[in-house]
C-alpha cells in the first residue's frame, strides 16, 4: 500500500492533520489502533483560535451541535463544597449559546469534550475522498529511508501485518509515542508535576443538590490541603468529571475511596455511577526535536503539559495546521527543500512557551496548598465571611491569567522563522492581552467585511497564499503586484490577490500589501511591491532566504 502521507494516531490532532490534508487535496492514510471511541474525555475547551480553524474547515455548526448543552453556565467558581458549602469567588463567563464573538475574532471559545469533539473531527476527515481512515490498525515499527518511509502495521483484531509505503509519516500517537521513541528523540522539562486521578461519573441528582449558583468548573479549596480537586459538568447535563489532584501515594485510590472524595466535594451523599477512572501524570515536556526529514511529531507526542488553561489540543491543532500546508506544498511540488524544516523552527518555541504557561496556571491554582491552614474559611459568621471574601478576592485576581490567555492561544508568532520575512518591527508577545497586528509570523487579523458580520478577513485565508492589497478608499492608489503574481506562477505557488477597499482593514493591516500563508499567518508585508519578487516567493515557500 502506498500513500503520500501516513498519519499515526486518530486523536483530535491526527484527525486534524488528515482533514487539513484532505481539504488541500492531498491523499493520506490515518491509522488508529483503537476503535476510535473515546472513553475518557480529556479535553473540553476548544479555544477561539481552534474555532477559527473549524471555521476554515467548515465545521463550526458541527462543533456547536456536537452535544454539549450550550446554555450551561461557563463560570468558574472556587468553593468549599457544592451542597451547603461556601463560594469563595468566581470568574463569570457567558454560556456558549449567548457568548458574542471576541473583538479580535469571528468566533469565541466553545465547550466540546473529546467524547463529542473526536467524532466531529472523524466526520471532518472522512468527508474527503483523499483521506483513508483505518481503525484497529497499529503502527508496529517503521524504517525511514532517504526517499520514503516504510511502516509495518498490524490489524489489532486479526493480527495480520502489512507494510505501508509513505513519502512522509506524521506521528500523532500521543504522549507515549512509539514513533518518538523509535527515533530516539528525548523530551526536556519536568517529568512529574502532579499525579491526578480523573473520574467520569453520571448523576441526574447532583445538579439539584448544588446550592451555590451554577458554574462549569468548580475548584475545591479545603482547610487542610488547600486546592485539592475540581469538578466539571462535562456535557452540561448529567455527566461529570471529578479530578483529584493527589500525591504519588494517592495514585492507586480504589473506587470506595474515590466515592468518598466525590461526596466530600459535593458535601453530602448522593446517587451516582462511576463510568471510568483515569490515573495520569501531569508533565511539562517538549520534544528535543520535532522530527527528521520525513517523520514529524505533532500533538502530545511532541509536547505534554498541564491541562490548566486548555492549551494541550490547542497547541497540537496549531501544529497540525502548520505541518498540513507544508506537507501539501511539498507533495504538490511547489514547497522548497527547507519548507518542512521550518515546522520545528516555528512550532517548538511555541510549545515551550505553552507548557511553561500551563505550569504557571497550575502553580496559581495550587497556591492555597502553600497557604494552609485555611480553617477560617469554614467558620460561619462575620469573621468567616471576612476571611472568605479576602481569600476569594485574592484567588479570583490571581487566577485571571488562566481564563484570559488570548495572548497564548491566539497571539503566538513565528519570529525568526526562515520562511517569514520580518520588516524590522519588534514587538513583545503577551500572555493575556492579544492586540491584532500584521507583524510577520503572526496570525493575520480579523476584520468584519460586511455590516451583517458574517464575512471575516479570516474567511479569505486557508487554501493557497493570499496577497491582500489594501486601500482606505477608492482615492488611495495601490502598488502594482504583477511581478509578484508572475513570480508565484513561475514557481507554481498558488497565490490569489484580494483587493480590499476598507478603511478599518487598511488601518489594522498597517501596510498596503500583506502576504498571508495558507495557514493564515503573515509571511511578509510592505507598502511597496518587493524589489525581488522571485526571492520573496522562494523564501516563503522554503527554497531560499531573502537578503
Ligand atoms: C484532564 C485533561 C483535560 C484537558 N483539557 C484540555 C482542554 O480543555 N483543551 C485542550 O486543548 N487540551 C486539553 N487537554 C489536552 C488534550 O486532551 C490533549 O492534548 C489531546 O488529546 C492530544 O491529542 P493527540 O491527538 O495529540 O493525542 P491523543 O488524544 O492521545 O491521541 C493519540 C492517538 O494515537 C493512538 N495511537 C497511539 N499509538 C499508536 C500506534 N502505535 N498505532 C496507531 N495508533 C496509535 C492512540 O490510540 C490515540 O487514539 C486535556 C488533557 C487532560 C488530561
Amino acid at each position: 500500500m502506498k500513500t503520500p502521507v501516513l498519519v499515526v494516531g486518530g486523536g483530535p490532532v491526527g484527525l486534524g492533520v488528515a482533514g487539513d490534508l484532505g481539504m488541500r487535496d492531498v491523499h493520506c492514510t490515518l491509522i488508529e489502533k483503537t476503535d476510535g471511541v473515546v472513553g475518557q474525555p480529556k479535553m473540553d475547551t476548544v479555544h477561539a483560535r481552534i474555532m477559527e480553524f473549524c471555521r476554515r474547515w467548515g465545521i463550526v455548526p458541527w462543533v456547536e451541535a456536537a452535544g454539549f448543552n450550550r446554555d450551561y453556565s461557563q463560570d468558574y467558581a472556587w468553593v468549599t463544597a457544592l451542597h451547603n458549602g461556601y463560594e469563595l469567588g468566581r470568574e463569570p463567563s457567558p454560556p456558549c449559546a449567548k457568548a458574542p464573538p471576541l473583538p479580535q475574532s469571528p468566533q469565541h471559545r466553545e465547550r466540546c469534550p473529546q467524547t463529542f469533539f473526536d467524532p466531529v473531527m472523524q466526520r471532518f476527515a472522512r468527508q474527503f475522498h483523499q483521506v483513508t481512515l483505518h481503525y484497529h490498525t497499529e503502527l508496529v515499527t517503521f524504517e525511514e529511508r532517504p526517499d520514503r518511509v516504510l511502516a509495518r502495521v498490524r490489524n489489532t483484531q486479526t493480527g495480520d501485518e502489512h507494510v505501508i509505503e509513505a513519502d512522509y509519516l506524521v506521528a500523532a500517537d500521543g504522549s507515549a509515542s512509539s514513533v518518538r521513541e523509535q527515533l530516539g528523540i528525548g523530551m526536556s522539562g519536568h517529568n512529574l508535576l502532579t499525579n491526578t486521578t480523573n473520574v467520569i461519573f453520571h448523576s441526574t441528582e447532583l445538579e439539584k443538590l448544588i446550592t451555590i449558583p451554577q458554574a462549569y468548573r468548580y475548584i475545591f479549596i479545603g482547610p487542610e490541603e488547600g486546592t485539592w480537586a475540581t469538578i466539571v459538568c462535562i456535557d452540561g447535563r448529567d455527566n461529570w468529571r471529578f479530578s483529584f489532584v493527589g500525591d504519588r501515594n494517592r495514585l492507586e485510590l480504589g473506587e470506595p475511596e474515590l466515592r468518598e472524595f466525590i461526596e466530600r466535594a459535593v458535601g453530602c451523599k448522593f446517587k451516582f455511577e462511576i463510568n471510568s477512572v483515569l490515573r495520569w501524570t501531569r508533565r511539562e515536556l517538549v520534544a528535543d526535536r520535532y522530527g527528521t526529514d520525513r517523520v514529524f511529531l505533532v500533538g502530545d507526542s511532541a509536547h505534554q503539559l498541564s491541562p490548566t488553561g486548555g492549551f494541550g489540543m490547542t497547541t497540537g491543532l496549531q501544529e497540525a495546521v502548520d505541518i498540513g500546508w507544508k506537507l501539501a506544498a511539498v507533495v504538490k511540488g511547489w514547497g522548497g527543500a527547507s519548507l518542512l524544516k521550518s515546522y520545528e523552527a516555528e512550532r517548538q518555541p511555541v510549545a515551550a512557551r505553552n507548557v511553561r504557561e500551563a505550569h504557571n496556571n497550575l502553580l496559581r491554582m495550587l497556591t492555597p496548598r502553600r497557604q494552609k491552614p485555611l480553617k477560617l474559611i469554614l467558620e460561619p459568621g462575620p469573621r468567616g465571611d471576612a476571611a472568605r471574601k479576602a481569600y476569594g478576592d485574592a484567588y479570583t485576581e490571581m487566577m485571571k491569567p488562566e481564563w484570559h490567555a488570548l495572548g497564548v492561544t491566539m497571539g503566538y508568532r513565528y519570529d525568526g522563522s526562515p520562511i517569514v520575512v520580518g520588516d524590522g518591527t519588534l514587538a513583545p508577545i503577551f500572555n493575556i492581552d492579544y492586540v491584532q497586528s500584521t507583524l510577520p509570523g503572526g496570525r493575520a487579523p480579523h476584520v468584519w467585511l460586511d455590516e451583517a458580520k458574517t464575512k471575516s478577513t479570516l474567511d479569505l485565508y486557508g487554501k493557497g497564499f493570499v496577497l491582500v492589497r489594501l486601500a482606505r478608499d477608492s482615492s488611495e492608489a495601490v502598488p502594482n503586484v504583477d511581478a509578484l503574481v508572475a513570480a508565484a506562477g513561475e514557481r507554481g505557488v498558488p497565490l490569489e490577490v484580494v483587493d480590499l477597499v476598507h478603511a478599518e482593514a487598511r488601518a489594522l493591516y498597517a501596510r498596503q500589501l500583506v502576504l498571508v500563508r495558507p495557514d493564515g499567518h503573515v509571511a511578509w508585508r510592505s507598502d511597496e511591491a518587493p524589489e525581488d519578487a522571485l526571492a520573496l516567493i522562494d523564501t516563503v515557500r522554503g527554497a531560499g532566504v531573502m537578503q
